[in-house]
Protein backbone atom coordinates (compact mmCIF):
# COMPACT_ATOMS: atom_id res chain seq x y z
CA UNK A 1 0.00 0.00 0.00
CA UNK A 2 1.18 3.49 -0.96
CA UNK A 3 1.05 6.00 2.12
CA UNK A 4 -0.70 9.23 1.60
CA UNK A 5 1.03 12.45 0.29
CA UNK A 6 -0.41 15.67 1.07
CA UNK A 7 -3.80 16.26 -1.04
CA UNK A 8 -6.39 14.56 -2.38
CA UNK A 9 -6.58 10.58 -3.46
CA UNK A 10 -9.48 9.19 -5.65
CA UNK A 11 -9.30 5.26 -6.68
CA UNK A 12 -10.68 3.73 -9.56
CA UNK A 13 -12.33 0.23 -9.03
CA UNK A 14 -12.35 -0.83 -12.79
CA UNK A 15 -10.18 0.64 -15.53
CA UNK A 16 -12.12 -0.44 -18.60
CA UNK A 17 -13.20 1.75 -21.27
CA UNK A 18 -15.40 4.11 -18.29
CA UNK A 19 -12.59 3.83 -15.80
CA UNK A 20 -9.56 4.47 -18.37
CA UNK A 21 -11.74 7.47 -19.98
CA UNK A 22 -12.00 8.83 -16.70
CA UNK A 23 -8.59 8.52 -15.65
CA UNK A 24 -7.19 10.43 -18.55
CA UNK A 25 -9.97 12.87 -17.95
CA UNK A 26 -8.57 13.60 -14.39
CA UNK A 27 -5.11 13.72 -15.55
CA UNK A 28 -5.98 16.37 -18.30
CA UNK A 29 -7.74 18.78 -16.41
CA UNK A 30 -5.40 18.24 -12.92
CA UNK A 31 -8.01 17.63 -10.73
CA UNK A 32 -6.47 15.34 -7.97
CA UNK A 33 -3.24 14.30 -6.08
CA UNK A 34 -3.18 10.91 -5.98
CA UNK A 35 -4.81 8.74 -8.41
CA UNK A 36 -5.24 5.07 -7.79
CA UNK A 37 -6.24 2.36 -10.67
CA UNK A 38 -7.26 -1.24 -9.48
CA UNK A 39 -8.91 -4.12 -11.40
CA UNK A 40 -9.61 -7.55 -12.13
CA UNK A 41 -7.28 -7.64 -15.06
CA UNK A 42 -4.00 -6.17 -12.75
CA UNK A 43 -2.57 -6.12 -16.14
CA UNK A 44 -4.71 -3.51 -17.32
CA UNK A 45 -4.34 -1.42 -14.49
CA UNK A 46 -0.89 -1.62 -15.01
CA UNK A 47 -0.51 -1.00 -18.49
CA UNK A 48 -2.96 2.27 -18.06
CA UNK A 49 -0.64 3.37 -14.88
CA UNK A 50 2.22 3.06 -17.33
CA UNK A 51 0.69 5.02 -19.92
CA UNK A 52 -1.45 8.10 -18.50
CA UNK A 53 2.26 8.48 -16.38
CA UNK A 54 3.82 9.24 -19.85
CA UNK A 55 1.66 11.97 -20.28
CA UNK A 56 2.72 13.81 -16.81
CA UNK A 57 5.75 16.03 -18.81
CA UNK A 58 2.38 17.47 -20.72
CA UNK A 59 -0.29 17.36 -17.81
CA UNK A 60 -0.35 18.53 -13.92
CA UNK A 61 2.24 16.79 -11.85
CA UNK A 62 -0.05 13.72 -9.90
CA UNK A 63 0.96 10.11 -9.13
CA UNK A 64 -0.79 7.49 -10.31
CA UNK A 65 -0.26 3.86 -10.10
CA UNK A 66 -1.81 0.20 -10.18
CA UNK A 67 -2.85 -0.51 -6.71
CA UNK A 68 -4.74 -2.70 -4.71
CA UNK A 69 -7.99 -2.44 -1.93
CA UNK A 70 -5.19 -1.70 0.83
CA UNK A 71 -5.01 1.72 -0.93
CA UNK A 72 -8.92 3.25 -0.69
CA UNK A 73 -8.01 3.30 3.53
CA UNK A 74 -6.48 6.70 2.51
CA UNK A 75 -8.83 7.74 -0.06
CA UNK A 76 -11.18 10.48 -0.56
CA UNK A 77 -13.76 8.88 -2.86
CA UNK A 78 -13.82 5.40 -4.49
CA UNK A 79 -14.80 5.54 -8.17
CA UNK A 80 -16.86 2.17 -8.87
CA UNK A 81 -17.12 1.47 -13.18
CA UNK A 82 -16.51 -2.30 -12.77
CA UNK A 83 -18.40 -4.95 -13.73
CA UNK A 84 -20.41 -6.13 -17.29
CA UNK A 85 -21.78 -3.58 -19.86
CA UNK A 86 -24.66 -3.78 -22.08
CA UNK A 87 -24.14 -5.58 -25.12
CA UNK A 88 -26.09 -4.59 -27.98
CA UNK A 89 -29.88 -4.70 -27.32
CA UNK A 90 -29.64 -5.59 -24.09
CA UNK A 91 -31.15 -2.88 -21.35
CA UNK A 92 -28.83 -1.45 -18.37
CA UNK A 93 -31.74 -3.93 -16.15
CA UNK A 94 -30.15 -6.80 -17.18
CA UNK A 95 -27.36 -6.42 -15.61
CA UNK A 96 -28.51 -6.64 -12.22
CA UNK A 97 -27.52 -9.86 -10.87
CA UNK A 98 -24.28 -9.94 -12.45
CA UNK A 99 -23.07 -7.01 -11.04
CA UNK A 100 -25.06 -7.10 -7.79
CA UNK A 101 -22.31 -10.10 -6.98
CA UNK A 102 -19.56 -8.47 -8.88
CA UNK A 103 -20.82 -5.55 -5.67
CA UNK A 104 -20.77 -7.09 -2.84
CA UNK A 105 -16.86 -8.14 -3.44
CA UNK A 106 -15.74 -4.86 -4.48
CA UNK A 107 -17.59 -2.77 -1.90
CA UNK A 108 -16.67 -5.61 0.82
CA UNK A 109 -12.99 -5.11 0.02
CA UNK A 110 -12.86 -1.12 0.04
CA UNK A 111 -14.73 -0.96 3.28
CA UNK A 112 -12.03 -3.70 4.87
CA UNK A 113 -9.15 -1.45 4.21
CA UNK A 114 -10.97 1.30 6.68
CA UNK A 115 -12.43 3.40 3.93
CA UNK A 116 -13.95 6.14 5.09
CA UNK A 117 -14.69 8.53 2.52
CA UNK A 118 -17.39 8.37 -0.40
CA UNK A 119 -18.56 6.47 -3.17
CA UNK A 120 -19.04 7.50 -6.56
CA UNK A 121 -21.01 4.86 -8.68
CA UNK A 122 -21.15 4.86 -12.90
CA UNK A 123 -20.93 0.72 -13.49
CA UNK A 124 -25.05 -0.25 -14.74
CA UNK A 125 -27.59 -0.24 -13.80
CA UNK A 126 -26.68 2.60 -11.42
CA UNK A 127 -29.43 3.39 -9.28
CA UNK A 128 -29.86 0.05 -8.29
CA UNK A 129 -25.88 -0.70 -7.49
CA UNK A 130 -25.63 2.96 -5.95
CA UNK A 131 -28.33 1.27 -3.88
CA UNK A 132 -26.49 -1.65 -2.99
CA UNK A 133 -23.66 -0.01 -2.63
CA UNK A 134 -25.31 1.81 0.10
CA UNK A 135 -26.53 -1.07 1.65
CA UNK A 136 -23.27 -3.48 1.45
CA UNK A 137 -20.87 -0.45 2.56
CA UNK A 138 -23.20 0.57 5.58
CA UNK A 139 -22.05 3.95 4.91
CA UNK A 140 -24.92 7.07 5.68
CA UNK A 141 -26.72 7.94 2.03
CA UNK A 142 -25.39 10.88 1.77
CA UNK A 143 -21.54 9.66 0.83
CA UNK A 144 -22.88 6.87 -1.94
CA UNK A 145 -23.40 8.59 -5.06
CA UNK A 146 -24.60 7.01 -7.65
CA UNK A 147 -23.90 9.21 -11.35
CA UNK A 148 -27.85 8.95 -12.25
CA UNK A 149 -29.06 11.46 -15.13
CA UNK A 150 -26.19 13.33 -14.89
CA UNK A 151 -24.78 12.45 -18.74
CA UNK A 152 -28.75 12.24 -19.74
CA UNK A 153 -28.72 15.72 -18.32
CA UNK A 154 -25.57 16.84 -20.12
CA UNK A 155 -26.89 14.86 -23.93
CA UNK A 156 -30.24 16.74 -23.11
CA UNK A 157 -28.25 20.19 -23.13
CA UNK A 158 -26.19 19.42 -26.14
CA UNK A 159 -28.93 18.73 -27.81
CA UNK A 160 -31.26 21.43 -26.99
CA UNK A 161 -28.35 23.98 -27.13
CA UNK A 162 -27.83 22.80 -30.76
CA UNK A 163 -32.00 22.53 -31.76
CA UNK A 164 -31.65 26.45 -30.32
CA UNK A 165 -27.87 27.36 -31.38
CA UNK A 166 -27.24 28.65 -27.92
CA UNK A 167 -24.05 27.50 -26.20
CA UNK A 168 -25.29 24.07 -24.29
CA UNK A 169 -23.61 25.42 -20.91
CA UNK A 170 -26.80 28.58 -20.86
CA UNK A 171 -29.08 25.52 -21.23
CA UNK A 172 -30.96 24.41 -17.79
CA UNK A 173 -32.88 21.47 -18.05
CA UNK A 174 -32.81 18.21 -16.23
CA UNK A 175 -33.56 14.70 -16.73
CA UNK A 176 -34.81 12.82 -14.15
CA UNK A 177 -35.75 9.13 -12.77
CA UNK A 178 -33.89 6.18 -13.86
CA UNK A 179 -30.75 6.39 -15.85
CA UNK A 180 -32.35 4.01 -18.71
CA UNK A 181 -35.43 2.96 -20.52
CA UNK A 182 -38.03 4.97 -18.42
CA UNK A 183 -36.23 8.07 -17.27
CA UNK A 184 -38.14 11.80 -17.85
CA UNK A 185 -37.67 15.45 -19.58
CA UNK A 186 -38.17 17.77 -17.03
CA UNK A 187 -39.93 20.45 -19.81
CA UNK A 188 -41.57 22.50 -16.87
CA UNK A 189 -38.57 23.40 -15.37
CA UNK A 190 -36.28 23.85 -18.71
CA UNK A 191 -35.05 27.16 -19.70
CA UNK A 192 -32.44 28.88 -22.19
CA UNK A 193 -31.10 31.70 -20.11
CA UNK A 194 -33.97 32.26 -18.25
CA UNK A 195 -36.39 31.93 -20.50
CA UNK A 196 -38.88 29.07 -20.04
CA UNK A 197 -38.19 26.76 -23.25
CA UNK A 198 -42.52 25.77 -22.92
CA UNK A 199 -42.92 29.56 -23.65
CA UNK A 200 -40.65 29.23 -26.79
CA UNK A 201 -43.09 26.72 -27.75
CA UNK A 202 -46.17 29.01 -27.26
CA UNK A 203 -44.62 31.78 -29.05
CA UNK A 204 -42.37 31.16 -31.64
CA UNK A 205 -43.40 28.93 -34.72
CA UNK A 206 -40.22 27.54 -35.45
CA UNK A 207 -39.99 26.23 -31.98
CA UNK A 208 -42.21 22.69 -32.17
CA UNK A 209 -43.23 20.32 -29.47
CA UNK A 210 -43.21 17.11 -31.74
CA UNK A 211 -39.52 17.87 -32.74
CA UNK A 212 -38.98 18.31 -29.14
CA UNK A 213 -40.47 15.65 -28.05
CA UNK A 214 -37.87 13.54 -30.86
CA UNK A 215 -35.02 15.36 -28.58
CA UNK A 216 -35.59 13.89 -25.57
CA UNK A 217 -35.81 10.16 -27.52
CA UNK A 218 -32.68 10.61 -28.63
CA UNK A 219 -31.25 11.82 -25.30
CA UNK A 220 -32.82 8.28 -23.96
CA UNK A 221 -31.87 6.03 -26.70
CA UNK A 222 -28.74 7.52 -27.17
CA UNK A 223 -26.79 4.29 -25.47
CA UNK A 224 -28.14 2.13 -27.62
CA UNK A 225 -27.65 4.37 -30.52
CA UNK A 226 -23.56 4.50 -29.42
CA UNK A 227 -23.60 1.09 -28.59
CA UNK A 228 -24.82 -0.01 -31.86
CA UNK A 229 -22.23 1.82 -33.47
CA UNK A 230 -18.54 1.35 -31.53
CA UNK A 231 -19.91 -1.08 -28.78
CA UNK A 232 -19.67 0.40 -25.57
CA UNK A 233 -19.93 4.74 -24.61
CA UNK A 234 -17.24 5.94 -21.88
CA UNK A 235 -16.23 9.85 -23.20
CA UNK A 236 -19.24 11.56 -22.11
CA UNK A 237 -19.41 9.98 -18.62
CA UNK A 238 -16.10 10.29 -17.98
CA UNK A 239 -16.48 13.71 -17.73
CA UNK A 240 -19.43 13.49 -16.24
CA UNK A 241 -17.69 11.52 -13.23
CA UNK A 242 -14.81 14.49 -13.41
CA UNK A 243 -17.51 17.06 -12.81
CA UNK A 244 -18.94 14.96 -9.75
CA UNK A 245 -15.46 14.60 -8.54
CA UNK A 246 -14.53 18.48 -8.68
CA UNK A 247 -18.39 18.83 -7.18
CA UNK A 248 -17.14 17.24 -4.66
CA UNK A 249 -13.27 17.59 -3.70
CA UNK A 250 -13.46 21.50 -4.06
CA UNK A 251 -16.71 21.54 -1.71
CA UNK A 252 -18.53 22.96 -4.86
CA UNK A 253 -22.72 22.86 -3.56
CA UNK A 254 -23.00 22.63 -7.27
CA UNK A 255 -26.91 21.49 -8.48
CA UNK A 256 -26.14 18.12 -10.06
CA UNK A 257 -28.49 15.63 -11.45
CA UNK A 258 -27.20 12.46 -9.50
CA UNK A 259 -28.42 9.11 -8.13
CA UNK A 260 -29.02 9.44 -4.41
CA UNK A 261 -31.68 7.50 -1.60
CA UNK A 262 -35.49 9.62 -1.37
CA UNK A 263 -36.50 9.42 1.92
CA UNK A 264 -39.85 10.90 1.19
CA UNK A 265 -38.99 14.15 -1.33
CA UNK A 266 -41.42 13.75 -4.66
CA UNK A 267 -43.37 11.03 -2.32
CA UNK A 268 -40.90 8.69 -3.22
CA UNK A 269 -38.93 6.37 -0.41
CA UNK A 270 -35.76 3.87 -0.16
CA UNK A 271 -35.09 3.86 -3.91
CA UNK A 272 -31.95 5.40 -5.26
CA UNK A 273 -32.95 7.71 -8.80
CA UNK A 274 -32.17 10.56 -10.38
CA UNK A 275 -32.95 13.91 -8.83
CA UNK A 276 -31.57 17.40 -8.66
CA UNK A 277 -29.40 17.56 -5.47
CA UNK A 278 -26.29 20.17 -3.74
CA UNK A 279 -23.25 18.33 -4.04
CA UNK A 280 -20.21 19.53 -1.62
CA UNK A 281 -17.35 17.91 0.28
CA UNK A 282 -19.61 15.75 2.40
CA UNK A 283 -21.26 14.07 -0.34
CA UNK A 284 -25.31 14.85 -1.20
CA UNK A 285 -26.03 18.00 1.19
CA UNK A 286 -29.35 17.91 -0.16
CA UNK A 287 -32.17 16.89 -2.96
CA UNK A 288 -33.87 19.23 -4.66
CA UNK A 289 -37.71 18.92 -4.60
CA UNK A 290 -38.82 20.92 -8.15
CA UNK A 291 -42.92 21.49 -8.29
CA UNK A 292 -43.01 19.30 -11.18
CA UNK A 293 -46.32 19.31 -13.49
CA UNK A 294 -48.91 16.39 -12.70
CA UNK A 295 -47.35 14.13 -15.57
CA UNK A 296 -44.28 14.60 -14.89
CA UNK A 297 -44.66 13.56 -11.27
CA UNK A 298 -46.19 10.48 -12.73
CA UNK A 299 -43.85 9.14 -14.83
CA UNK A 300 -40.90 9.99 -11.83
CA UNK A 301 -43.74 7.65 -9.76
CA UNK A 302 -43.55 4.91 -12.54
CA UNK A 303 -39.63 5.43 -12.91
CA UNK A 304 -39.05 4.49 -9.05
CA UNK A 305 -41.27 1.66 -9.40
CA UNK A 306 -39.79 -0.09 -12.27
CA UNK A 307 -36.59 0.46 -10.03
CA UNK A 308 -38.15 -0.93 -7.26
CA UNK A 309 -39.43 -3.84 -8.73
CA UNK A 310 -35.91 -4.77 -10.19
CA UNK A 311 -34.29 -3.97 -7.07
CA UNK A 312 -35.54 -7.49 -6.03
CA UNK A 313 -32.28 -9.90 -6.49
CA UNK A 314 -30.33 -6.97 -4.91
CA UNK A 315 -32.57 -7.05 -1.76
CA UNK A 316 -32.00 -11.31 -1.48
CA UNK A 317 -27.95 -11.20 -2.09
CA UNK A 318 -28.15 -8.05 0.56
P1 LIG B 1 -15.44 -2.58 -19.58
O1 LIG B 1 -15.80 -4.00 -19.79
O2 LIG B 1 -14.59 -1.88 -20.59
O3 LIG B 1 -14.72 -2.40 -18.16
C1 LIG B 1 -15.11 -3.04 -17.02
C2 LIG B 1 -13.86 -3.30 -16.21
O4 LIG B 1 -14.25 -3.84 -14.95
C3 LIG B 1 -12.91 -4.32 -16.87
O5 LIG B 1 -11.61 -3.76 -16.99
C4 LIG B 1 -12.95 -5.50 -15.90
O6 LIG B 1 -11.71 -6.20 -15.83
C5 LIG B 1 -13.30 -4.81 -14.59
N1 LIG B 1 -13.86 -5.70 -13.59
C6 LIG B 1 -14.82 -6.65 -13.74
N2 LIG B 1 -15.06 -7.24 -12.56
C7 LIG B 1 -14.26 -6.66 -11.65
C8 LIG B 1 -14.03 -6.85 -10.27
N3 LIG B 1 -14.71 -7.76 -9.58
N4 LIG B 1 -13.13 -6.08 -9.67
C9 LIG B 1 -12.42 -5.14 -10.34
N5 LIG B 1 -12.58 -4.92 -11.66
C10 LIG B 1 -13.48 -5.68 -12.30
O7 LIG B 1 -16.82 -1.80 -19.37
P2 LIG B 1 -17.06 -0.22 -19.51
O8 LIG B 1 -17.47 0.08 -20.90
O9 LIG B 1 -15.91 0.49 -18.89
O10 LIG B 1 -18.37 -0.05 -18.60
C11 LIG B 1 -18.31 -0.19 -17.19
C12 LIG B 1 -19.68 0.05 -16.59
O11 LIG B 1 -20.03 1.43 -16.75
C13 LIG B 1 -20.79 -0.76 -17.27
O12 LIG B 1 -21.67 -1.23 -16.29
C14 LIG B 1 -21.49 0.29 -18.14
O13 LIG B 1 -22.85 -0.05 -18.41
C15 LIG B 1 -21.36 1.49 -17.23
N6 LIG B 1 -21.60 2.78 -17.89
C16 LIG B 1 -22.29 3.69 -17.16
C17 LIG B 1 -22.61 4.93 -17.69
C18 LIG B 1 -23.40 5.90 -16.85
O14 LIG B 1 -23.92 6.91 -17.35
N7 LIG B 1 -23.53 5.65 -15.56
C19 LIG B 1 -22.20 5.24 -19.00
C20 LIG B 1 -21.46 4.29 -19.70
C21 LIG B 1 -21.18 3.06 -19.15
Amino acid sequence: MEKRGKGTRVVIIGTGFVGSSYAYALLNQGVVDELVLVDLNKEKAEGDAMDLNHGMPFGSPMRIWAGTYQDCSEADLVVITAGANQGPGETRLDLIEKNAKIFKNIVASVMDSGFNGIFLVATNPVDILSYATWKFSGLPMERVIGSGTILDTARFRFLLGQYFDVDSRNVHAYIMGEHGDTELPVWSHADIGGKPILTYVKEDNHVEMNELDTIFTNVRDAAYHIIERKGATYYGIAMGLVRLTKAILRNENSVLTISTLLKGKYGLDDVYIGVPAIVNRQGIREVLELNLSEEEHKKLHHSASVLKQAMKPVHDIV
